[in-house]
């Protein structure tokens, strides 16, 4: 019998050779990708080494001296076409991404477009690099800055948004004249080697875009943080492993980004649109089964609208279509794997063992499927309202007073997005300005701070810096004060 999972296994979108010094390479130790939906292989990947790292890092040094110097509007010529081609395989990167990490057909559509347009963007951009004249205290002098490329860099990349996580970072590193050797999520590795495939079959460069997958990533890593030629590690992913790389990156005084852990509260005040508000929370908590880094993770509702808006939110999570996410029908589909599965019961858990209702949901439906799921009463010191959680799970709480809603919203170690939703003009104002967060949505649940051209970030354990616009590129070059006699 043929079972679906054999007609998955090799699939032809599939990728598994590294590409490294040069080549696309297969290694001796290889590591199987498995798909969520029915949790069998798809493929098995090359397995870097410590070793392979060391060559990449000597590729990458050859690569920058040519690199660095080519014309910026031909570095962004390269660039449009590498755009352009993702939209030539649009269909094949959306099903990769599908079979890699188990999210919406649907949604990895989107997410093509939502990773090409920062590819786009610093297309655009890269012509536009440049530095400023500085007037200077003195007469017979002058003073410039020029703006350069910061060199070798390394990025670690997450798995919940395969495409996207690399194209922020890639995109405005390959603009600025940066080279990147990219480590990506082992559960996401695929769509990491067709995004360089395509970068070469766009004319990048040989050796500018290495993507080396690792089943053992601190291993992996080492080299890349003691190696001086190394100047920038760009991280996406954990607030621990953010944590460890940051200190790792001490040694060198390498420049460092993160992009971390997030728990983001959603406030409705009782003069909110109760319909929309539901609406956005719908959107910003069950998108990609929760496993978003700006998802909502605390609901908190004023009282005189509690129940009503509890009523909406549980009728729309209800409608929620959980199954297969290759079929376009798919609104939820699994999460990533078995240890993620297990913190969202562990969660769900514990909040209905002190004393949470689950109005929708509640339960595993089968497989690494959890039901879309809404708790009314949770208790204050619920894991659910301090750790992230990445599963489809909303929390309600109930709060009084503005300033107790703001205290609790801000009640977190983390500091990526958060989102109020009121008609009161002043209290918008006094609200996003209270948010001690880098993303404020205001009546704004899906926050279009998801695009090229705004800054995307985190304050307190979120993250150090930011991606997109010119913040984002920024990270990629080091200004150089130019200061000249003309006497
Ligand atoms: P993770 O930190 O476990 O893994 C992320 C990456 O780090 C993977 O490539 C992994 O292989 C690598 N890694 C793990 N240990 C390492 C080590 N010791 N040295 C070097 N690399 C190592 O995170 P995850 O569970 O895969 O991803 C989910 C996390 O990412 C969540 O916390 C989420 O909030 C965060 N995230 C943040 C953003 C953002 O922009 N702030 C975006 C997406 C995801």
């Amino acid at each position: 019998m043929t079972t679906q999972a054999q007609t998955l296994l090799n699939d032809p979108v599939t990728r598994t050779r590294a590409y490294f010094d040069g080549e696309w390479r297969s290694t001796p130790k290889t590591f199987d990708v498995i798909h969520p939906g029915t949790l069998e292989s798809i493929g098995a990947v090359a397995d870097c080494t410590a070793e392979d790292a060391g060559r990449a890092i000597d590729a990458a040094e050859a690569a920058l001296k040519v690199w660095r110097k080519v014309n910026p509007y031909e570095r962004g010529k390269i660039l449009r076409r590498w755009h352009d081609l993702m939209f030539v395989h649009k269909e094949e990167l959306a099903r990769l991404m599908t079979l890699e990490m188990g999210k919406p057909i649907m949604e990895t559509r989107g997410e093509v477009h939502y990773a090409a347009s920062f590819i786009e963007w610093c297309a655009e951009e890269a012509g536009r690099i440049s530095g400023e004249r500085i007037s200077m205290r003195f007469d017979r002098k002058r003073g410039f800055t020029s703006s350069e490329p910061v060199g070798i860099v390394y990025a670690v990349t997450p798995w919940n948004f395969p495409a996207g996580m690399i194209t922020r970072k890639a995109a405005p590193a390959l603009a600025a004249g940066c080279v990147m050797i990219l480590k990506p999520a082992e559960q996401s590795p695929m769509t990491a080697l067709y995004l360089a495939e395509l970068w070469l079959e766009a004319g990048g460069p040989a050796n500018t875009l290495q993507v080396l997958p690792t089943n053992d990533a601190p291993a992996f890593t080492a080299p890349f943080m003691v190696d001086e030629r190394v100047r920038k590690v760009t991280f996406t992913g954990s607030t621990a492993v953010g944590r460890l790389l940051y200190t790792q990156a001490a040694k060198t005084i390498k420049r460092v980004s993160l992009e971390l852990g997030g728990h983001a509260p959603f406030l409705v005040f009782a003069d909110a649109d109760l319909e929309k508000a539901a609406r956005e929370v719908v959107g910003s908590k069950f998108r990609n089964a929760g496993q978003t880094c700006v998802s909502t993770n605390r609901v908190y509702v004023q009282r005189e609208v509690a129940a009503e808006f509890t009523r909406i939110l549980a009728e729309k999570t209800s409608t929620l279509v959980l199954g297969d996410p290759l079929l376009d029908s798919t609104s939820v589909g699994p999460v990533v794997e078995q240890a993620g599965l297990e913190k969202v019961q562990a969660q769900v858990q514990d909040a209905l063992e002190r004393g949470a209702t689950a109005v929708v949901g509640g339960a595993v439906d089968h497989g690494l499927f959890f039901q879309p799921t809404v708790l009314t009463n949770v208790a204050p010191g619920s894991l659910i309202l301090r750790e992230e959680t990445f599963g489809p799970v909303a929390p309600i709480v109930i709060f009084d007073t503005e300033e107790e809603g703001l205290r609790l919203a801000n009640d977190s170690e983390y500091g990526l997005a958060a989102y109020a939703y009121t008609t009161d003009l002043g209290r918008a104002w006094r609200v996003a300005e209270a948010l001690e967060y880098g993303i404020v949505g205001i009546n704004d649940g899906v926050p279009s701070a998801a695009a090229p051209h705004v800054p995307f970030g985190g304050m307190k354990n979120s993250g150090v810096g930011r991606e997109g616009g010119h913040w984002g590129l920024e990270e990629y070059l080091e200004v150089k004060l130019i200061s000249m006699g003309i006497d």
